[in-house]
């Protein structure tokens, strides 16, 4: 048995855990769930929230997450796993709960659209549940899909979005858009003090190489010298945060006054062209890959930028890390992940 399968409990139906992980009194170091734990953002916020103490605790059923990703926290004795889809309920003490459980990248998320739909939804109704039961304080990782492809541009969050309820990415935006009104309602009826972030796109180590979005997609056809897939003319644009600011901005929300609910948008303001986004990390790679064009998938969103003026004035969060910057991070990660026998491919793409 590996080292980390002797971390993970397996959690199937209802089976109460927190006996094994009774809470501690402890007012400094809190008990907390981070759900998709294992994926890209969960691993870099349990790593953050074990480094400042906290016991932790990541639910994930391993869909698009990796034990990769979590396989060095367990030298924290403060830091268990349970394998357990959270669409299911199931019974764990907190003081806070991180709900990122769900897949975030369109091929993963269409994979299968109802069982993402009832991550968001059910998976939301559980967790609820459980805050409001032992009185925790829970948050959302909620999305800029929300404004589907938006009129009003840049997005503050008083904007109500445009979203197809029936287009290939309903699933996640409506059920995403689901779980936001039930946190709501959960405030309302039980004063359930919820915490709801609209993240826009974010990038990083711990992506999947195979995860589908366009940054880890154009970083690793770089330099493995393929073509650069871009979708449409690429004149589409996104605005991307490099993790380290999103993580910071996720604390500082779960820190802050209990009014201070959100919705609050976290992203880097910068907006790029996607063909933009092609040309530098071909430049930051040097790499001699093509650039090629591919249909623009259904319903994909003319334009995404985020307005940060609530973060700004309610957590002091701004994002500090440049896209070249965070790129050079991202291209660095995956060259390593990624290189045979020592063989950087960053060199064989040249
Ligand atoms: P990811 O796919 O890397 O991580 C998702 C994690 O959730 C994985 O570990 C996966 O195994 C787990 N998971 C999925 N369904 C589950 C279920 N039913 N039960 C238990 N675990 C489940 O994605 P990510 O980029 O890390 O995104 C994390 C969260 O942030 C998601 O909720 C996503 O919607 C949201 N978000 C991310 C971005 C971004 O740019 N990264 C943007 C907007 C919103
Ligand atoms: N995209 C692209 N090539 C790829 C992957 C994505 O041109 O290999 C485009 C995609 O059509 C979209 C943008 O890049 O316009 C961002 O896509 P991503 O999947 O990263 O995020 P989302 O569409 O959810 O914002």
């Amino acid at each position: 048995m590996s080292e980390l399968n002797q971390h993970i409990g397996n959690q199937s139906g209802r089976t109460p855990v927190r006996e094994l992980y009774a809470v501690q009194s402890d007012i400094l170091h809190k008990q907390i769930i981070v759900t998709g734990g294992a994926g890209f953002l969960g691993s870099h916020l349990c790593e953050r929230l074990l480094r400042s103490g906290h016991r932790v605790i990541c639910v994930d059923n391993f869909s698009t997450g990796s034990k990769q990703n979590i396989m060095h926290l367990l030298g924290y004795d403060t830091f268990s796993v349970i394998d357990h889809d959270i669409v299911e309920p199931f019974d764990l003490e907190a003081d806070e709960i991180y709900n990122l459980a769900c897949p975030a990248s369109p091929p993963h998320y269409q994979a299968d659209p109802v069982h993402t739909t009832l991550t968001s939804v059910l998976g939301a109704y559980n967790l609820l549940t459980l805050a409001a039961r032992y009185n925790a304080r829970i948050f959302q990782a909620s999305t800029s899909e929300v404004y589907g492809d938006p009129h009003i541009h840049p997005q503050v969050e008083t904007y109500w979005g445009n979203v197809n309820p029936f287009g290939p990415r309903s699933c996640y935006d409506e059920g995403k858009r689901c779980a936001e009104t039930l946190f709501f309602d959960f405030h309302k009826a039980y004063d359930t003090e919820i915490k709801i972030v609209r993240i826009f796109n974010t990038f990083g180590p711990n992506m999947r190489p195979d995860d589908g979005r366009v940054v880890s997609n154009f970083i690793v056809q770089a330099l493995k010298g393929e073509d650069i897939t871009i979708y449409g003319d690429g004149k589409q644009t996104r605005s991307f945060c490099y993790v380290d600011d999103l993580i910071e901005g996720f604390v500082r929300l779960m820190a802050a006054d209990a009014s201070v609910t959100g919705p609050v948008n976290l992203g880097n303001p910068g907006e790029f062209m996607i063909g933009e986004l092609a040309k530098i990390v071909i430049d930051l790679t040097g790499s001699r890959s093509r650039i090629v064009h591919h249909p623009l998938p259904v319903d994909d969103p003319r334009q995404r930028r985020p307005d940060i003026s609530l973060a700004m004035r309610e957590l002091g969060w701004q994002p500090q890390v440049q896209l070249t910057e965070g790129l050079e991070k991202t291209i660095t990660y995956f060259d390593s992940r990624l290189s045979l026998s020592g063989n950087r491919l960053r060199e064989m793409a040249r």
